[in-house]
C-alpha cells in the first residue's frame, strides 16, 4: 500500500455524512444552536434543533415534524432581523448550517451553493476556485438560506443587478396536500413545469413555501463551459474611501446638506453604465450617542480613473457643508476587504430594524425629522440609519422577472437600533417606530410606494408593517414588500405549501 492509498483510506472514512441531529434542552449544544440568530432579543424554545446534512434528511425530519403536527422553523446564517425563526410556537428547528458545499456542477453548467453556506465562504470559494462571484450582501456571516430568498443585493449590485438575478435553479424540500415530503428542483429554464417555484424564490422571502437545500447560480445568457465565464468576476482590487463627520461639528443644516446631496447624487448617478457602476457606499447616519455620521465607500480599484470618481463623488456629497470631515482612503485586494465584517456589535445585541426603498433622495421635512431623533443627547440606544447604494444593473431587470419588484429605487435604507440592556425593550422599540413613523408621516408611517418611495425590503423583516397601529397608511403589508408580485406569490404558496406547513408572521399566505 503506497502511502497515497494510506491517506485516501483515511480521507474517505473521515467524510462519512453524519446523521441528522436531534438536538433536545438537555443537551450542552442546545443553548448555542437556540441562540444562534443576530437578534438578541429572539431565542426561541423548540423541542428539538435539527442539525441536517443531506436533503433526504430533511425530507425525513420534515415528515417527522409534519406527522407529530409540530411548527417548523429553518435557520440558515441567522440574520433574521424580527422573530421569524424564533417564535415560540415553532417546535422543530431545522438548521442548515452544516450543508455549506459551494462546487461547480457541470450537469447544470452552474455553481452549486448548499443553504447553510455563508456569504463570506461562498465568495471565497467562487473567487478562489474559479476567480467569480455572486453579487451578494456585505455582511459576510449573512447565510445564503435566507438571503438568497428574500432577494440579496450588496457592493456588486450596481455593476452586476441582486444576486436572485443570478440565480438558475434551487432544490427545495416541499410538502404536498397529503402532508408528504419530498425534494423538488426548480430551474429558470421557460419550459419547466416547476419554474413558478423557482420565481418565487427570488424575492419571495425566507420560510415560506419549503426548506431551500441548494441554490445552483449562473448568469442569464451565459454561454460555454468554461465556470469562470458563468458568473461575474470581481475588481482585482477596490479603493476604499471614508468621510467621518464628528457630531460635535454637525449642525442641522450640514447634517440636511450631507444627506441631500447624496440622495441627489444618487438620483443623478444610478443609471446603468454610468462611470460610477463600479461604486458603492452606505451613508451610516450614526446618533449622537454613536458620535458620528460616516460614508463609506468602495470602486472598482483597477478603474483607469479609480480615485478621481471616489474624489468627486466625496466632494459632491460634502458640497456646501461647514464641519470638517475625516478622510481616509486605501486600497485592498477585493476578497480581503469584502471578507471584512463591519456589523459586529458586540455586547449592543438587541436591535430593531426597519427598511425602506428610496427612488429618490428623502426631503428637507424626512431630513429634519432624522435629524431630531439622531441629535437627541437624551438617547442611549446606538441608532444608524444606513443608506446603501442601489439601482444600475439592478434596475434593467423587470419588476416581475423576479419576486422582487422594486427595479427603480436609487437607495435601499435600513433604520437600525441596537442596545444591551433586556429591560429596556420597549423604550428601544418605541424610539425606533416613532422615528419610521414620523419619517414617513406624509404616507401612513410607512414608505407607501409613490414618486419617492417603493415599499420596503423582506429582508429587513419588520412585523409593524402587519400592525394597524405603525401601518396607518390602508396598504398591506404585503404591498408594501411585494407591490403587484403578491398575488403571483399567493398562487405558488397555494399550488406548493397547500396546508400552510411554512408559515410565520410575515409569511405568504395562500388566499
Ligand atoms: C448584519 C446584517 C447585515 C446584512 N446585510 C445585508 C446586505 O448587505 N444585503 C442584503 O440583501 N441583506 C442584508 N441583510 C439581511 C439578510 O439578507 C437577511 O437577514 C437574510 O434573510 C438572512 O439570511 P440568513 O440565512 O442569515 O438568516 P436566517 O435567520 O437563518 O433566515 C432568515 C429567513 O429565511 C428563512 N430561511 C433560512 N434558511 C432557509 C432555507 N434553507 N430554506 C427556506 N427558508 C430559509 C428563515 O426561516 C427566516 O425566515 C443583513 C442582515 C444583517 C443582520
Amino acid at each position: 500500500m503506497t502511502d497515497d492509498s494510506v491517506n485516501n483510506a483515511v480521507d474517505s472514512a473521515a467524510v462519512r455524512t453524519p446523521s441528522a441531529r436531534a438536538i433536545a434542552s438537555t443537551d450542552p449544544r442546545y443553548l448555542d444552536l437556540t441562540s444562534r440568530g443576530y437578534n438578541g432579543r429572539f431565542v426561541g424554545r423548540p423541542d428539538t434543533v435539527r442539525v441536517v446534512y443531506t436533503t433526504a434528511q430533511v425530507v425525513s425530519v420534515v415528515n417527522e415534524a409534519v406527522q407529530g403536527g409540530r411548527q417548523i422553523a429553518v435557520r440558515s446564517g441567522g440574520h433574521c432581523l424580527d422573530g421569524l425563526v424564533d417564535d415560540p410556537a415553532v417546535r422543530t428547528l431545522i438548521d442548515v448550517s452544516e450543508m455549506n458545499a459551494v462546487s461547480y456542477d457541470p450537469a447544470r453548467r452552474a455553481f452549486m451553493v448548499e443553504a447553510g453556506a455563508t456569504l463570506g465562504h461562498v465568495y471565497r470559494t467562487l473567487y478562489l476556485d474559479y476567480g467569480v462571484t455572486v453579487p451578494g450582501g456585505t455582511c459576510p456571516t449573512v447565510g445564503v438560506g435566507g438571503h438568497v430568498t428574500g432577494g440579496g443585493y450588496g457592493a456588486l449590485c450596481r455593476a452586476h443587478g441582486a444576486i436572485v438575478d443570478h440565480l438558475y435553479a434551487l432544490e427545495v424540500v416541499v410538502v404536498d396536500a397529503s402532508g408528504t415530503a419530498r425534494a423538488v428542483v426548480a430551474t429558470s429554464d421557460p419550459g419547466d413545469p416547476n419554474r413558478e417555484l423557482w420565481w418565487a424564490h427570488t424575492g419571495g422571502g425566507g420560510g415560506n413555501f419549503g426548506v431551500v437545500t441548494r441554490y445552483w447560480f449562473r448568469t442569464p445568457g451565459a454561454t460555454g463551459t468554461d465556470p469562470s465565464g458563468l458568473l461575474p468576476k470581481p475588481p482585482a482590487t477596490l479603493l476604499k474611501a471614508a468621510a467621518v463627520w464628528k457630531w460635535s461639528d454637525l449642525n442641522a443644516a450640514d447634517f440636511a446638506a450631507v444627506v441631500r446631496n447624496h440622495g441627489a447624487w444618487h438620483t443623478a448617478n444610478s443609471a446603468d453604465g454610468s462611470p460610477y457602476a463600479g461604486l458603492h457606499s452606505v451613508l451610516i447616519l450614526g446618533n449622537a450617542a454613536l458620535g458620528t455620521v460616516t460614508l463609506s465607500a468602495q470602486i472598482d480599484g483597477t478603474l483607469p480613473d479609480a480615485a478621481g470618481l471616489m474624489t468627486r463623488y466625496l466632494d459632491a456629497v460634502a458640497a456646501g457643508v461647514q464641519a470638517p470631515a475625516a478622510r481616509s482612503q486605501s486600497t485592498s485586494p477585493w476578497l480581503k476587504a469584502t471578507l471584512k465584517d463591519p456589523y459586529d456589535t458586540g455586547a449592543f445585541n438587541r436591535t430593531k430594524s426597519k427598511g425602506a426603498y428610496l427612488r429618490r433622495g428623502w426631503d428637507d421635512g424626512q431630513i429634519a425629522t432624522l435629524y431630531r431623533y439622531l441629535s437627541d443627547p437624551g438617547y442611549d440606544g446606538h441608532s444608524s440609519i444606513l443608506l446603501y447604494s442601489y439601482g444600475g444593473r439592478a434596475n434593467t431587470v423587470a419588476p416581475d422577472a423576479t419576486a422582487m419588484p422594486q427595479r427603480d429605487s436609487v437607495l435601499k435604507a435600513n433604520f437600525t437600533t441596537y442596545w444591551a440592556d433586556p429591560s429596556q425593550d420597549a423604550r428601544h422599540l418605541a424610539w425606533m417606530r416613532s422615528l419610521y413613523r414620523d419619517v414617513y408621516a406624509a404616507t401612513g408611517g410607512v414608505p407607501v410606494s409613490n414618486a419617492a418611495n417603493d415599499g420596503s425590503y423582506i429582508n429587513y423583516p419588520d412585523v409593524d408593517l402587519a400592525d394597524p397601529q405603525w401601518n396607518t397608511s390602508g396598504v398591506a403589508w404585503q404591498t408594501l414588500y411585494y407591490k403587484d408580485n403578491y398575488p403571483r406569490l399567493q398562487r405558488v404558496k397555494a399550488a406548493w405549501d397547500p396546508n400552510n406547513v411554512f408559515h410565520h408572521a410575515l409569511s405568504v399566505t395562500a388566499g
